[in-house]
Order: structure tokens, then C-alpha cells, then sequence
């Protein structure tokens, strides 16, 4: 096997098969937008596979350490991250589905990763009180201007920022 997200689990195609745990350690660097799934400490994740008709359910959760930049201020902080997983690997469906089981080895990365980024926030915020870049809004702290409110409190500010920086 060549990636620890791989573990052999044909014998699971079986209906007669007992359900079984696994888990593994990893170490990934995966990015989106503004988070970060850590390195270090690994990710970790913990299913029980189940055998049903057409299929091996996956249950359990995985844990991360994710790292977000706050999209209005762009402090950084980390958040340890707990997300519960129920998904199935189907042994008998079409080229169309998600996850399936190919052979006797399934390599559990993709699941892994898109269970985990798509948990994510797209645009993370440090909190309901940020301030925002008071400074780069041309205003001071206390002005209360509702205009510099909007123009904050917009997912698309950044975005916004960064065109203007490219005009
Ligand atoms: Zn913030």
C-alpha cells in the first residue's frame, strides 16, 4: 500500500462480512481559500465500515487541526476540528458515484479531504465584534459610519480589495 488513506477492505464485500474499524494518522497539507488544514499535529480519522447490500457505509469522524485567516481582518487563529462522517462506498453502482470500491484496496483520501474542505467555512470570521481593517477602510474605530459598516461586514470586501489592487 502507498498511501496511508489505503487499506485493503474487499473483504467487505461480503454481506457475511463482520463490520470493522480503521484508522490512521496523517499527516496532509490541504488548502482552501482561507483555512488551512494543519500538518501538524496529524489528522486523524476513525470509521467503522459496515457491509450492506451494494455497499460499505463509513461512520465515525475525523479530527484536524485547521488553521483560518479572518477574512475581514485577517488575523489568524486554529481551530480544532471534530466533523462526524456518514458516507457510503458503493461495490455495485455506476461510474457516477462518489465513492467506489474498484478492486480490493480503497484509498480513502478523497473522502477524507472532501468531507473535511467542504465543512469549512468560505469565508472565516474571527467573531462578531471584528473590526475589520479600520485602517484601510479610511475611517477611525469609533466613527460608527455606516457605510464603512456595510463595506466590512461584505464576504465580498476582500475580494473586492484585491481587484482594486489589480485595476
Ligand atoms: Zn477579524
Amino acid at each position: 500500500m502507498n498511501s496511508p488513506f489505503q487499506f485493503f477492505i474487499g473483504d467487505l464485500r461480503s454481506g457475511r462480512a463482520e463490520p470493522r474499524p480503521i484508522s490512521a494518522e496523517v499527516s496532509v497539507d490541504w488548502r482552501v481559500e482561507l483555512s488551512r488544514v494543519e500538518p501538524s499535529p496529524p489528522l486523524r480519522f476513525d470509521f467503522e465500515l459496515s457491509p450492506i447490500a451494494g455497499g460499505i457505509t463509513v461512520m465515525g469522524d475525523i479530527e484536524a487541526s485547521v488553521s483560518h485567516r479572518c477574512h475581514r481582518c485577517l488575523s489568524e487563529w486554529t481551530d480544532e476540528v471534530l466533523h462526524d462522517v456518514a458516507q457510503m462506498i458503493t461495490t455495485a453502482g455506476d461510474e457516477d458515484d462518489d465513492y467506489r470500491l474498484e478492486g480490493d484496496v480503497y484509498d480513502f483520501e478523497v473522502l477524507v479531504r472532501d468531507e473535511l474542505m467542504l465543512g469549512l467555512p468560505i469565508a472565516p470570521s474571527c467573531g462578531p465584534d471584528c473590526a475589520g481593517l479600520v485602517a484601510e477602510a479610511g475611517s477611525g474605530f469609533n466613527t460608527g459610519l455606516a457605510e464603512d459598516e456595510a463595506a466590512l461586514s461584505s464576504p465580498f470586501s476582500v475580494l473586492k480589495d484585491l481587484l482594486d489592487d489589480g485595476a
